[in-house]
């Protein structure tokens, strides 16, 4: 693995990466920056959670629905959110229609 000393240690991987089932640390720390969630619908009568913006690691950008059923209370949440972007990767085993295999957690608040 070669390291260019120009460019900053947590960078995405680009849109031409080959589809990859794999989570790393500095996806969840990009993932913070560059995707945002929201609870929809807005309100006390919320159903999912939907986080939205470009992946971590593709950068392209997806939406990814989280159901609210799986939350287990009023605490904050850590959330495996998958990348859900509509670009081809090469290597995308058939049956897998989106992303780039790409998954981090993200945190939601109550
Ligand atoms: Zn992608
Ligand atoms: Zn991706």
């Amino acid at each position: 693995m070669t390291t260019d000393p120009s460019q900053p240690p947590n960078q995405p991987d680009g849109p031409d990466s080959p589809w990859a089932d794999h989570s790393e640390e500095r996806f969840g720390q990009l993932a913070m920056s560059t995707t945002t969630y929201e609870y929809v619908p807005p309100g006390d009568d919320r159903t999912k959670v939907i986080f939205a913006g470009r992946c971590p690691r593709c950068t392209h950008e997806f939406t990814f629905e989280w159901p609210l059923e799986v939350l287990r209370g009023a605490t904050r949440e850590s959330i495996e959110v998958l990348c859900q972007c509509a670009s081809d990767h090469k290597g995308r085993p058939e049956g897998e229609k989106r992303g780039c295999g790409a998954y981090w957690a993200s945190e939601i608040e109550p």
